[in-house]
């Protein structure tokens, strides 16, 4: 079938305007994956670059509440060739799409294996992205038919993968990790970054706890010899925010844009490298 031949974005490219398309990837939920893609976006976007953020986690959208543009829908436009194309919304200078922007959030999305892979593709083609220097896509947890769906799809450039530092959330990442190294895939691992990887509260400013142990998403890159990509904090406000519809680089806490920042230019950094 073509599941099993079918090398990464074989075929046509669906994306013909955009330079560089960076995944952002995890084994587990809840690690900070659509923080981080949102952050990322907001970082690139900061560096004068054109960008997209596309929400491919059709079980769990996080991108409308977190910029803040829940139950705003995009318009669709007549492409000329009589198809409809998606208009991105556009919000703090990034062109956004996501699948909560198309379905009712009352309603679960119930699509088995196949079904999710086909509206992927569909999601893919049919948006109008034009033309961006960077597109990041906020990816579901795991490794599912998604993943092999959208490398088979658009040109990956590469997959950044964030973990947190506690085993549950490490051992997930390895199979991560694994996937995007597999021959039938080979997508490049920009690097991994570590979220949640302190806390420090207001009243203890050089103080450091360490919720979920130390250094595992370091020491997880050292092992697999990739790249680090930095450690971003446990803060309270990067939540708030989130929640909020105001990511950390669009808010007023400097340690966290500070971190977000830096892990953004290591990032770029390792992105030209590969080009
Ligand atoms: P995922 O996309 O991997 O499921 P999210 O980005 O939605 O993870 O993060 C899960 C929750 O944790 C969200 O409520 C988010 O605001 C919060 N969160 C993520 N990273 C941090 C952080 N560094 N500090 C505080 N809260 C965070
Ligand atoms: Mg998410």
């Amino acid at each position: 079938t073509s599941n099993t031949t079918t090398a990464r974005g074989d075929g046509q490219n669906q994306l013909p305007g955009v330079k560089n398309i960076i995944a952002v990837v995890s084994g587990k939920g809840g690690v900070g994956k659509s923080t981080v893609s949102a952050n990322l976006a907001l970082a690139l976007a900061a560096g004068g670059a054109k960008v997209g953020l596309m929400d491919a986690d059709i079980y769990g959208p996080s991108v409308p509440i977190m910029f803040g543009v829940r139950g705003e829908r995009p318009l669709m436009k007549d492409a000329g060739n009589g198809k409809a194309v998606i208009v991105p919304l556009e919000k703090f200078g990034i062109k956004l799409m996501s699948i909560g922007l198309l379905v009712d959030d009352k309603n679960a999305v119930v699509w088995r294996g196949p079904m999710a892979s086909s509206a992927i593709r569909q999601f893919i083609t049919d948006v109008e992205w034009g033309e961006l220097d960077y597109l990041v896509i906020d990816m579901p947890p795991g490794t599912g038919d998604i993943h092999l769906t959208m490398v088979q799809t658009v040109p990956v450039t590469g997959v950044v993968v964030v973990t947190t530092p506690q085993a549950v959330a490490l051992a997930d990442a390895k199979k991560g990790i694994a996937m995007f190294g597999q021959a039938q895939i080979k997508v490049p691992i920009i690097g991994l970054v570590e979220n949640m990887a302190w806390f420090t509260p207001a009243e203890l400013p050089n103080n450091k706890y360490y919720l979920f142990g130390k250094e595992g998403g370091k020491n997880l890159a050292e092992e697999y010899e990739l790249p680090f990509l930095g450690h971003i904090p446990l803060v309270q406000s990067i939540r708030e925010g989130g929640d909020a519809g105001v990511p950390a680089l669009v808010g007023n806490d400097e340690i966290s844009k500070q971190a977000f920042m830096e892990f953004a230019s290591k990032a770029v950094r390792n992105i030209a490298m590969r080009n």
